[in-house]
């Protein structure tokens, strides 16, 4: 319905990965580091997924033309999000 869902998908590898990191090198208790990440993952879908839903019922033409403005606004901003977000293994790389 959105077009949208790749860069969802690359994010929570990435949040996966980070957590399963922090289980593996004993920095958290593994549970822990997973329910960390399945929270992380569903507060940052929570918006456009909502919205697609919304958008997936075919509102009146003036709702889904307000939807997708909501929703390209949402686009932008968790893109912005990924961009500002540290690379992860960086510091590491460097040393
Ligand atoms: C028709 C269509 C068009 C789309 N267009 C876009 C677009 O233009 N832009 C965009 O950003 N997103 C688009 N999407 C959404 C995007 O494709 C998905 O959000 C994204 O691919 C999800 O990635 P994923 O890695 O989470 O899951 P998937 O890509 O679904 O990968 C899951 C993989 O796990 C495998 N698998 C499942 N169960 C098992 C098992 N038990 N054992 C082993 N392997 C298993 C599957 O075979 C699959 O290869 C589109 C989706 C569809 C269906």
């Amino acid at each position: 319905m959105s077009g949208h869902g790749l860069s969802d998908a690359y994010r929570d590898a990435e949040l996966l990965a980070v957590a399963l990191d922090a289980a593996l090198t004993g920095a958290v208790e593994e549970r822990e580091a997973l329910a960390g990440y399945e929270q992380a993952r569903l507060r940052e879908s929570a918006e456009i997924f909502d919205l697609t839903c919304a958008l997936a019922q075919y509102p009146p033409v003036s709702t889904f033309i307000e939807l997708n403005k909501r929703l390209s606004s949402a686009i932008d901003a968790e893109a912005a999000a990924l961009a500002a977000r540290p690379v992860p293994g960086a510091a590491v790389a460097k040393a």
